[in-house]
């Protein structure tokens, strides 16, 4: 391929936006550490210093937000500044004076600086009922409510370790539910509805028997209408049929709401990274201030905090203590949902008897 070819195809590389000292120190930082909550210090083999200031952010961002973030930047950070996956804003500053003004400044906007070290950290969450069609539950409206009560773990209070919390708003999980220390999933719990008068105009029947990843639609006639069935027992109430087929409604409002699970992680610290397990198969959807997920989600919080060790993340507490003594700890109810059925569960059994309690 030649070297000059100019494309505007895909993104353009990184290397182009790295800060200079991110450039000059690229796989050369020597240590680094949090001189308060929602600073990191970086420092590099050859002294420099890099201060990463980190401010929470609503996620989705107006014009507005977006110019009273580049100015702070053109004045506390040479116009540098990134966006953790985790809905941060970041300010990369060179300079320790500006540390403290920048600070000042962000919080005085309105944007609380903190979310580093053992604490919370923003939640990272998807659109909800006001931007996905498939949505079982909202998003911004659940996470609002539940950053609004935990906040003092995101700020300034300790927790052992560092907590990840993340919402989807259904199974198809654009959040990073299955690797996070909490998660809060949307679910549907019953099949889509099907317009048979008029599904064959609406949309394609192969492709709508093609969409559904466990094979549970089959075309049929009904009425004498050109349409499809559901086999219920292969349904898992994903909702990609109603993606490419709107005539198969599966938005309920009596029968949606959300679940939490425990215990993922990304981070090969200590221990492998995890996969969540489920804590809590269903909560009803309670808009706007959504109670009984908050206070589910602060009780695992708080119990986590009490029990865990220095530095244990929510699922290394869980495997020390044994499952079972999780839902006591937490009083959780252990139901039959929490059994997994489907085809291939039988390889993630536990195959001894030796349960810790
Ligand atoms: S998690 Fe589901 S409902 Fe939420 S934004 Fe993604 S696809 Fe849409
Ligand atoms: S909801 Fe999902 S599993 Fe159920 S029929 Fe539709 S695509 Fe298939």
């Amino acid at each position: 391929m030649c070297a000059d070819r100019k494309t505007d195809i895909g993104p353009p590389h990184h290397d182009k936006f790295l800060p200079p000292i991110i450039k000059n120190n690229y796989g050369k930082w020597k240590y680094h550490e949090t001189p308060q909550r929602g600073v990191l210090l970086h420092v590099g083999e050859k002294g420099d210093k890099l201060w990463s200031v980190r401010a929470a952010t609503a996620r989705i961002a107006s014009i507005e937000t977006i110019r009273l973030f580049a100015d702070i930047a053109d004045k506390f950070s040479d116009g540098y500044l990134r966006w953790t996956s985790r809905n941060n804003v970041e300010f990369l500053i060179t300079d320790e004076s500006k540390v403290k003004p920048c600070i000042q400044k962000l919080e005085a906007e309105g944007y609380p600086v903190g979310g580093t070290g053992n604490g919370l950290t923003n939640i990272v969450h998807t659109q909800g009922w006001v931007h996905c069609h498939s949505a079982a539950t909202d998003a911004s409206g659940v996470v609002k409510a539940l950053m609004d009560d935990l906040f003092p773990y995101y700020h300034d209070k300790e927790l052992p370790g560092k907590v990840r919390i993340a919402f989807a708003c259904c199974l198809n999980m654009c959040g990073a539910v299955h690797c996070s220390d909490i998660a809060l999933l949307g679910v549907h719990r019953r099949l889509p509805a099907i317009k048979h008068d008029i599904i064959a105009k609406q949309c394609e029947i192969p492709s709508t028997v093609a969409a559904c990843p466990t094979g549970a639609i089959r075309p049929k006639t009904v009425d004498g209408h050109q349409s499809v069935e559901v086999i219920e027992e292969q349904c898992m109430y994903c909702a990609n049929c109603f993606t490419v087929c709107p005539a198969m409604t599966l938005n309920d409002p009596e029968m949606d709401g959300l679940s939490i699970w425990v215990g993922g992680k990304v981070s090969n610290a200590r221990s492998e990274p995890m996969f969540s397990k489920l804590a809590i198969p269903y909560i009803p959807n309670e808009p706007p201030r959504w109670p009984t997920a908050v206070k589910a989600v602060r009780n695992i919080v708080e119990t986590y905090a009490k029990g865990a060790r220095k530095f244990e993340r929510v699922g290394e507490w869980i495997e020390r203590i044994g499952w079972p003594a999780f839902f006591d700890q937490t009083g959780i109810e252990f139901t039959k949902y929490h059994i997994d059925d489907f085809t291939h569960a039988g390889e993630t059994f536990k195959r001894s008897a030796q349960l810790r309690h």
